[in-house]
């Protein structure tokens, strides 16, 4: 979609685009039958500017905001929305927490190295009994001498296996208490952390999904990020910014899903004419296209906002919910519009469906959103 890009967004597409049609689009299906995770991809994202696209240009990073983000991200999702869910997980999660809790040491340190991608970044907030619920979580980091001893295991982690950083939120205090959760950046290799079990998905299986297994693993006091207790508390600010990268996924995809359906059905013929000319199809065609619309206004005022430094916490949840079901809706159509043909690997469709239904779940299910919008509206 172009919502009219300034100069740089129609840049960053320009390149996205060019990028994917060469290194992306030739292998991706295999990818996706294999489940391997593209490293070699992520590096020469690295080289183009987009492992580090929020991060300053002091700490070797691009130095955009989140608008440009957004597009970055939404041109990669119609390609292919493994990379884009991936791509956005290292910056927004991992590289975002220590850009917006990390003292200057810390951001030297480690910022130049993920925004090159040197090295890929992973973030650990889930575990196997706590997603939504994740202030629950029973991973505990227990204070020795100037070191913090991690023991539990978190589960769908984002490219945790092939990672070689992760931000990991443990519970320091007591179960329960929002302030009892700590961040800590854990470099590997670092013993007692492992990678654990490797998920066979449904959709999106480029982008490596592993368990994070710690066994008396022993982290230096000086990674921790912020304060002692803050972990929980900025998280859900991470998470805000989050949110609208999982809201440009999304809008990635359905966009993908619906441009394949749009040329499809101006190219299939049935009782002599195409599809595309029957309202039952037209239509469908035009909801697509409505809600994409729509889906990308939400995305990118919760952009603009957080580029302007106000507080996104309503937006960002309402554009990641109301994107990641347009994203699911559009998917859906675009295999009906495709028929029998979109139910196989010939055609795109019925990955972009397999992809999309990733969005209404990750960074927080539709439900959660739900929650996070009616206490703002309710307060
Ligand atoms: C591919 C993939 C990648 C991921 N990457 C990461 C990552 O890098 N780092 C990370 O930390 N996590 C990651 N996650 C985890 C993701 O954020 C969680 O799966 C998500 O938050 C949901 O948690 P859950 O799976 O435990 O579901 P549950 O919390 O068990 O939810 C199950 C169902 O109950 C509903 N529900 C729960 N609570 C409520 C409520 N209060 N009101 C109404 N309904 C409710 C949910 O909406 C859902 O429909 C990833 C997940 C996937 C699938």
């Amino acid at each position: 979609m172009n919502l009219s890009y300034n100069e740089n967004q129609q840049m960053i597409a320009e390149m996205v685009r060019d990028f994917g049609a060469k290194t992306i689009k030739p292998d991706m299906m295999k990818w996706d039958e294999t489940q391997e995770f593209p490293v070699h991809v992520f590096k020469q994202l690295g080289e183009l500017g987009l492992m580090g696209v929020l991060v300053p240009q002091e700490y070797g990073g691009s130095g955009f905001g989140y608008v440009e983000y957004v597009t970055a991200i939404a041109e990669l999702a119609k390609i292919d929305g493994s990379i884009g869910l991936s791509m956005a997980a290292h910056n927004s999660l991992c590289t975002g927490h220590i850009l917006q809790s990390g003292t200057e040491q810390q951001k030297k340190k480690w910022l130049p190295k993920l925004a090159s991608a040197e090295w890929i970044g992973a973030w650990g907030l889930t575990e196997p009994n706590t997603g939504s619920d994740a202030g629950n979580m029973r991973t505990v980091a227990v204070r020795d001498g100037d070191h913090w001893v991690l023991n539990g295991a978190k589960n769908f982690i984002t490219h945790g296996k092939s990672s070689n950083i992760a931000v990991v939120i443990a519970r320091t205090g007591g179960v329960g208490d929002s302030h009892g959760m700590t961040a800590f950046v854990i470099e590997k290799p670092t013993e007692g952390f492992s990678a654990g079990r490797k998920e066979d998905k449904l959709g999106m299986r480029a982008s490596e999904t592993t368990e994070l297994i710690f066994e008396d693993c022993r982290v230096p006091h000086e990674n921790i990020l912020g304060e002692v207790g803050e972990g929980f508390i900025q998280s859900m600010k991470v998470l805000d910014g989050g949110r609208i990268s999982i809201a440009a996924l999304s809008l990635g995809i359905a966009q993908g899903a619906y441009e394949a359906a749009l040329a499809y059905s101006k190219e299939r013929q049935q009782f002599n004419k195409p599809i595309s000319q029957f309202q039952g199809i037209a239509f469908k065609l035009a909801d697509m296209a409505t809600e994409i619309e729509a889906a990308g206004l939400l995305t990118y005022r919760a952009a603009a906002m957080k580029d302007r430094g106000e507080n996104v916490n309503k937006e960002s949840a309402m554009a990641k919910l109301y994107a990641s079901e347009v994203c699911v809706r559009a998917a859906n159509e675009g295999v009906q519009i495709f028929g029998g043909y979109g139910y196989t690997k010939d055609y795109p469709a019925e990955k972009y469906y397999r992809d999309s239904k990733l969005c209404t779940i990750g960074e927080g299910t539709s439900e959660i959103q739900k929650l996070v919008i009616s206490r703002a509206v309710l307060k």
